[in-house]
């Protein structure tokens, strides 16, 4: 049985280990370097949580490819939409690349939706996302998220990138929240 360990103030029990993780990832790439053949990608990835899984990723692309990072900035709208969500530190050209999105992990896909608005309007030839983590319980839009390196239930997780308040991005494993 693992020990939950602490993480801030909240424990958290060992749930996709480093390995299981690499396994997933190249599951992708095998799939992406299939799609892709002849072509080339550019990738965006979204920052903060996705450095562990973008450079893990790419190791093991094999078509030409450039990558990017971006950042999902949040703050409150004037209006009562709620928050609003705007990319800064967007890619200077992406007018006809094909661009693969790298996000750390798909919820509700609210985030995602508003990334693929604003990166549209920059007019690549074509977008596809390649999420490490996915939670389709939680899914409420109505595009498609085509790479999906693994699939979880609705708790919270820490590590491999993502974090729980800032903390927690340096573990090599995937941790889930113990309620
Ligand atoms: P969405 O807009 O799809 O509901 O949420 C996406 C964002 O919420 C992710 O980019 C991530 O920052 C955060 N998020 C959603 N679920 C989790 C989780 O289980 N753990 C962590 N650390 N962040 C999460």
């Amino acid at each position: 049985m693992n020990q939950p360990i602490t993480v801030k103030d909240k424990q958290f029990i060992l749930s996709i280990s480093n390995s299981e993780i690499q396994n997933s990832i190249q599951k992708v790439a095998d799939e992406i370097n299939r799609d892709y053949e002849g072509k080339e990608i550019f990738f965006i990835g979204v920052l903060n949580g996705v450095f562990m899984y973008a450079a893990d990723l790419l190791k093991k692309i094999t078509v030409p490819c450039q990558i990017s990072f971006t950042k999902v900035a949040s703050y409150e709208g004037t209006h009562s939409t709620g928050k609003v969500k705007q990319l800064i530190g967007l890619p200077e050209d992406i007018a006809g690349r094909n661009v693969v999105i790298l996000e750390d992990i798909v919820d509700t896909g609210f985030t995602m939706k508003e990334i693929l608005r604003q990166l549209e309007g920059l007019h690549p030839a074509d977008i596809k996302i390649a999420t490490l983590l996915f939670k389709p319980n939680s899914f409420k839009e109505s595009y498609k998220v085509d790479y999906r390196a693994m699939e979880i239930p609705n708790a919270f997780i820490v590590g491999y990138g993502l974090d729980y308040d800032g903390y927690g991005r340096n573990l090599p494993d995937i941790y889930t929240v113990v309620n």
